[in-house]
């Protein structure tokens, strides 16, 4: 039986995702919605850098006018470059917003405690977006699962598809087919393995909605990109994902050139990064990661020309992103938002650099304590901004030390770690 088409989503005037012969990149700013000269700037150098769509986190409905201010200023600027909302909880910021952006990103099993009340905010929000003509995209990520699936189905890849699938069941009962869905994790075989049930549940319902791809929290450095381009390279090559973010513990402007050479890649386009050391790294981790993290292959022979020791530490790299070998702690670090509580970059820095013996332990750094905990699904540790310089420092998912002086947390969290071992 042929399978059904891919529907096309578009976003604002000329943006569709869903077309079959391209990959759209987007990135998300990590300034204060509320500090709109800050945000107008990045966004305007986001779109510079080639973003096709570019979000910006709406935490309240204080934060409204800033994006409609935003919004204006770019449009005047002649920057045209589609806005998505980041709505994380609240159902009304996400209608008081919709006519001022393209698209909105929600979790709708976030939006109320009772199912029920969820899925009649969700409605509410539908009509909203086609009224104004604002797509939608369903984004669940492993570790924010609502109450009422992981007490279904466990906290697993397939609660993951089911959630997804009972939301975009309502959008169509309400004929709203405006949506692009994501199920991200920072565990890529996770990952890979929700966005296939999901894939394949959509496929035999008959509607088949984009997907947008992204492994969360991927880090930085060359850990980031080998490990976004092992996961959602994984997916692209089985032909599924419509648009991709690489979320990267940096300057959001750095993620653009990995996502490009991912789109490009995939989409068998000639790869327009110059010949260098990082175009080397992410060929190797297209070519080889997939079929590790498949398990089709179990080995890897590196041969880049960049010398043995470099072909060592690439070949570790991408055993390490399939989850097929573990030589060094896995990092799991949010890329920051207008929601982040600390210098998010050097506080990763820091505990790397305490950790970095701690093999095979998964540690976790993210940027805000309304998020960060819920989000760091799998780690041993967490280290979480608090705000006012302080931090909380969680085992598992319960909080073992607050109210930790910035300064003093690295060490902390090693103390903590050594009295376990
Ligand atoms: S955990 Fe990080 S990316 Fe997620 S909302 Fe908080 S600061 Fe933003």
């Amino acid at each position: 039986m042929k399978s059904p088409e891919i529907l096309k989503v578009r976003i604002g005037k000329d943006l569709v995702i869903g077309d079959p012969s391209h990959i759209v990149i987007q990135t998300m700013c990590n300034t204060h919605t509320d500090d709109v000269d800050a945000t107008v700037a990045q966004c305007k150098a986001l779109a510079a850098a080639g973003a096709e769509l570019i979000r910006i986190t709406v935490p309240s409905s204080k934060d409204v006018p800033c994006v409609r201010e935003i919004s204006r200023r770019l449009r005047s600027a002649g920057v045209d470059t589609p806005l998505v909302a980041d709505i994380h909880f609240s159902s009304r910021t996400a209608i008081e917003v919709a006519p001022y952006v393209e698209k909105v990103r929600i979790n709708p099993g976030n939006f109320h405690p009772d199912h029920e009340e969820a899925k009649a905010q969700l409605a509410r929000l539908i009509e909203v977006c086609k009224e104004h003509g604002t797509a939608i995209r369903i984004g669940l990520n492993h570790g924010s699962l609502g109450k009422y699936i992981t007490e279904l189905y466990g906290n697993t890849p397939l609660a993951m598809a089911k959630a997804a699938m009972e939301w975009l069941q309502l959008c169509i009962d309400n004929d709203f087919y405006q949506v692009v869905v994501s199920l991200k994790s920072s565990n890529t075989v996770v990952m890979v393995d929700a966005y296939r049930h999901l894939h394949s549940m959509m496929e035999e319902a008959g509607v088949v909605f984009p997907m947008h791809l992204g492994v969360t929290e991927a880090g930085n450095g060359d850990s980031g990109r080998i490990k976004s381009c092992v996961g959602i390279g994984t997916l692209l090559e089985m032909g599924i994902g419509n648009t991709i973010r690489v979320s990267l513990t940096e300057d959001p402007v750095a993620e653009l050139p990995v996502a490009r050479f991912l789109s490009e890649y995939y989409s068998g386009k000639p790869i327009s990064m110059p010949e260098s050391r990082e175009r080397t790294m992410l060929e190797a981790a297209c070519k080889y990661g997939p079929s590790l993290l498949m398990h089709r292959s179990d080995t890897l022979a590196l041969e880049t020309g960049l010398g043995a020791g470099f072909d060592s530490y690439l070949a570790d790299e991408i055993m390490q992103a399939a989850r097929r070998r573990f030589y060094k702690p896995e990092y799991i670090a949010c890329p920051g938002c207008g929601r982040t509580m600390y210098n998010l970059q050097e506080a990763f820095e820091q505990v790397k650099a305490r950790t970095s013996h701690l093999k095979g332990m998964v540690i976790a750094v993210m940027g805000c304590i309304v998020n960060g905990p819920g989000e760091m699904a799998d780690a041993d540790w967490g280290y979480v901004g608090e705000g006012n310089g302080k931090v909380s420092i969680y085992k598992k998912n319960v909080p073992v030390l607050m109210h930790v002086p910035e300064s003093e947390a690295p060490d902390k969290l090693l103390e903590l770690i050594e009295a376990e071992q």
